[in-house]
């Protein structure tokens, strides 16, 4: 949908609106283009609906290419993105090749004649090798850096190098051993996005009612895709739990991403495994995709949980934040960027399935806590992780790109 920052001004107040239109002096009209590997599913689609339109808005030239694979591509591109996060993976040329081989055919059908050019993910991450660069390339990583692989590091490495600046998350994501410019940005989230925007009582119940989610006992959530690091099984483990003290029902939402090839296989081991509640009704699984039913499900819920095990920054916590609701989620990756523990969620070891389930039971009980927190939930989003934020960043980044393409060597 088209946007207009002045459609923020009432969200974010004057001022904000203010700075970002003088930021970006210096730069109207700069061609800027992002790279990604998916339209839908996943934060970094999600951030770029609303970032390159808004780009656009404030007199930037911003587009966005998707880079196309191959099944097996996105197969080997996801267990990069598991060794990224600290899984073991065996390279071999094979899965090199797969690898550069999708980025070389996309050069073969796309100019990049841009002012700047930002990669997002490991996916397009090689495509700088098959240009002849003319302008500042900026890869934008979304995953938890902090401990992979070492073998697809020293790999992916060969590759990074060759980029001006690196954006990562959080501060924890900077490594020792990559001697690059580094911009700490934290993602953020659109508030009037169909995901975001306010919605009234009737729509919420319209919305579940047509994904047969009925509301006649307190929802537990977790929005996630269907991943192990998300730990489907803990949330339900945490479920049963809380389960045997207050009658509620597990909405486990998990639409399917075209980049993750995992999401069916860890889904239908969930539905074998757990077949007796399912089928009764006590655990539902969806997996359509729908930034309306996403909306709806977080304002529906008691508590929202998040149960990574490793998490590079997690929107749906901010998602979860910004309807005003508690969120209970692990203290891994950026989630503590997010939420101080009892000030505004509350954070839990990703082990602690009692913990979780003590803390949900406990909010559940006591309404007043849980709008307190949600309230401060709010604030801190509206403070930290709008996109009118990220924008910001952007603009500063690409501002000391330009001083440095003048002046670095
Ligand atoms: N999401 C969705 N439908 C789903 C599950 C997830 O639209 O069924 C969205 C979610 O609302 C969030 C994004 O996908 O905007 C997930 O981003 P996050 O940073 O939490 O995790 P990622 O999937 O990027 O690891």
């Amino acid at each position: 949908m088209k946007r207009s920052l002045e459609d923020y001004r009432h969200i974010v107040g004057d001022e904000v609106i203010a700075r970002i239109h003088r930021k970006v002096l210096g730069l109207l009209g700069k061609h800027i283009l992002h790279i990604n590997s998916t339209y839908q599913g996943g934060g970094v689609a999600e951030m770029l609906h609303t970032l390159v339109p808004l780009m656009n808005d404030i007199g930037l030239d911003a587009g966005w290419r998707i880079l196309h694979g191959s099944p097996d591509f996105f197969s080997i591109t996801k267990r990069f993105h598991n060794g990224l996060q600290g899984q073991p993976i065996h390279m071999t040329e094979i899965k090199k090749q797969l690898y550069t081989q999708t980025s070389e055919t996309f050069s073969y059908y796309t100019h990049i004649e841009h002012d700047f050019v930002v990669v997002h993910d490991p996916q397009p991450l090689p495509l700088l090798k098959f240009y002849k660069k003319q302008q500042p390339w900026v890869w934008r990583c979304h995953i938890d850096l902090s401990n992979p692989d070492e073998n697809l590091w020293e790999y992916l490495k060969t590759f990074i190098l060759k980029y001006d600046t690196v954006i990562v998350s959080s501060e924890k994501y900077r490594r020792v051993d990559l001697p690059v410019e580094y911009k700490i940005m934290p993602p953020a989230i659109d508030p009037l996005s169909p995901k975001n925007r306010d919605i009234d009582g009737v729509t919420i119940r319209k919305t579940l009612a047509r994904y047969n989610i009925p509301m006649d006992k307190p929802i537990l959530t977790q929005i996630s895709r269907f991943d192990k690091w998300k730990d489907p099984e803990g949330v339900i483990n945490i479920f049963q739990r809380v389960k045997q003290k207050v009658d509620c029902r597990l909405v486990l939402c998990g639409s399917m991403a075209a980049d993750d090839p995992e999401g069916w296989e860890i889904y239908e081991n969930i539905n074998k495994t757990y077949i007796k509640e399912i089928e009764n009704g006590d655990i539902l699984l969806v997996t359509s995709e729908s930034n309306i039913l996403v909306n709806a499900l977080q304002r529906a819920a008691s508590v929202i949980i998040q149960k990574s095990t490793r998490e590079g920054f997690g929107l749906t916590v901010t998602e979860g934040l910004w309807k005003g609701k508690p969120v209970l989620a692990s203290n891994v990756g950026g989630i503590p960027l997010q939420i101080s523990d009892g000030e505004n969620g509350c954070l839990l070891d990703p082990q602690d399935i009692q913990g979780f389930a003590e803390r949900t039971i406990e909010l559940m009980k006591d309404e007043t806590m849980a709008i307190q927190l949600g309230k401060n939930a709010r604030e801190s989003v509206r403070e930290k992780f709008l996109i009118t934020r990220l924008l910001a960043d952007y603009l500063d980044l690409f501002h000391n790109l330009l001083v440095c393409s003048g002046t670095c060597r």
